[in-house]
């Protein structure tokens, strides 16, 4: 069988749909881990987002009628291991809430990636109602990639500097 844009599509909604389950599960123990009840509030919200967005991909493997099913993604793996690192390493330390707000925007970069290329190949393929679900998606990721950023300029490094 060839390998078309529409097999592309559903390997890397698998992608997706597994890294966003790893990152639901991840999330909580960030937002333990945060010293700053800005960072804490920051990651309580986007885990509620995440599960809105299991539901959204949920519906769009209904749509394509297939069952939903994730793929081990190598990348969310390696880039959670390493916001684990910091919090281990980091833990107690004035720049732990730095290095996680960074850890999390390392995750938010990774999904930004993916649901871009989804949203595009979504369009391509026709598929109108599931360009709308990624591209929702889509902003909200870019929304808490720009709340860390904020946060990040605005109170945590400067506290991990001045320590
Ligand atoms: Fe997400
Ligand atoms: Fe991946
Ligand atoms: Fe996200």
């Amino acid at each position: 069988m060839a390998k078309t844009l529409e097999i592309l599509f559903h390997e890397t909604l698998k992608d997706i749909y597994y890294a966003e389950n790893q990152i639901l599960k991840a999330l909580p123990k960030m937002a333990e881990a945060a010293n700053s009840e800005d960072l804490k509030a920051a990651f309580e919200k986007h885990h509620a987002e995440t599960q809105g967005q299991i539901d959204r991909l949920e519906q769009v493997f209904e749509i394509i009628g297939e069952e939903p099913t994730g793929k081990k993604c190598d990348a969310i793996e390696g880039i959670l291991a390493e916001g684990e690192e910091i919090m281990n390493e980091f833990e107690g330390e004035p720049a732990l809430d730095a290095g996680l707000a960074s850890a999390a925007q390392a995750v938010e970069h990774y999904e930004i990636a993916r649901y871009g290329t989804l949203a595009k190949w979504a369009e391509q393929l026709d598929m109108t109602d599931v360009q709308a679900l990624l591209e929702a998606t889509l902003e909200e990721e870019e929304a808490t990639d720009e709340a860390l950023s904020a946060l990040a300029e605005g109170r945590l490094n400067e506290f991990a500097v001045a320590a």
